[in-house]
This record gives structure tokens, sequence and C-alpha cells, in this order.
């Protein structure tokens, strides 16, 4: 095939998405990707599921087995709001390990969340949120890519946690299309959260 027609094959494809009531366009050459890259904007709400279930998340604190866990996303806490998040209790200056491989998109300190990692996923498509910290891994920064596994800080009862009760607040958030750390749509890390050996 000459090198013209192949440059030839590489066709845009536009496609419209009118998501609440916003229509975006997405352009993208055509590769053997291309065609998942398709399907995934008409799939994605039900992929989230199995993607995350794929990502096979550790469980953020040393020493919690799965059977430990409490699911306590849908709780109310301080009257009506709801949790969003999973609560696990440990001593304080228990490792908090990354869940995921990623970046590390915010280290956020004050409000009720008080010491804070707001951590991405490869492929940006989640953050996992990290609250309560006692402390950072010495050496974390923001913009520094993380491993499945590794140490980012330190449970504790930073921010409006009772100072006799340290646990780690954890949750996911799905991010929008513009990726912003401080937005996304809470989703319950329970089902997805595996091993607790690294
Ligand atoms: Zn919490």
């Amino acid at each position: 095939m000459p090198r013209t027609a192949k440059a030839a094959l590489i066709v845009l494809l536009i496609s419209t998405l009118a998501v609440a009531g916003v229509a975006t366009a997405v352009a993208f050459r055509e590769s053997p990707s291309a065609t998942a890259v398709n399907r995934a904007g008409k799939s994605e709400r039900r992929d989230d599921g199995g993607l995350l279930a794929s990502r096979r998340l550790l469980i953020p604190v040393d020493g919690v087995s799965r059977e430990q866990l409490r699911d306590n996303f849908a709780e109310t806490r301080g009257g009506k709001r709801r949790h969003d998040a999973l609560d696990i209790m440990a001593a304080r200056g228990t490792p908090v390990f990354a869940v995921d491989g990623g970046r590390v998109a915010k280290l956020f300190r004050g409000g009720a969340g008080g010491l804070t990692i707001h951590q991405f996923d490869s492929a940006e498509q989640f953050a996992y949120y990290y609250a309560h910290l006692d402390s950072y891994a010495r050496g974390l920064v923001e913009g520094m890519v993380v491993k499945r596994g590794d140490i980012i800080g330190y449970v504790g009862s930073t921010g409006n946690a009772p100072s006799h009760a340290p646990h780690l607040h954890f949750t996911i958030f799905k991010l929008g299309a513009d990726r912003k750390w401080w937005k996304g749509t809470a989703t319950n890390p329970y089902p997805y959260l595996t091993e607790a050996k690294r």
C-alpha cells in the first residue's frame, strides 16, 4: 500500500454526544482501538463498575482484611448528609496505601477532611480520596505518580474526625470530563476493595 494511501487511512471521526443538553464533539484518529473508544462513549456508565473491579483496588489501610470492612457509604452523617464514603477504623499512624496507581492530583489541608490526598487513577477517570490523615508519607508531592500499594500517608483524626476514633475516610469519585480534583460523583468503594496484601 502506498504511503499516501496509508496517510489517507487516518480518518477523523466526529461523534457528537448530547450530555445534559450540552453537545460535546470528540475527534480521534482511527486505529485498532478506535472502535473501543467509540463504544466506550455509549457504554461508559455501565462499564464503570467493571472498570473498577478490574483494577483490583487494594484495601487502603495496612492490616485491615476484607472481612473487617464495613459498608457505611449510605449512612447519614451530621443530620441529613449522606456519608458517601467508607470509614476504616485503625490506630493512629497506621500506613495508608494507594489503592491503585496514578497521579497525586492534590494534597489538601483544612476543612472537614483535615489532611487529605486526592489521587487520580492512571486513566484519570476516577479520583481516590483519602481523608483525616495524621501525616503524608515523606516525599509525597502533588503531581507525583504513585504505584498501587505505595505508602502515601498515615491514619489520623484531622478535620472533623473524633480524636479518640482515628480512621481513614475513603471514597472514589467518578471524574467529570473536565477532570477537576474537587468535582465528581461519589461511588461506593466497598464492592471493589480486594486484598489487604500488597
Ligand atoms: Zn467518614
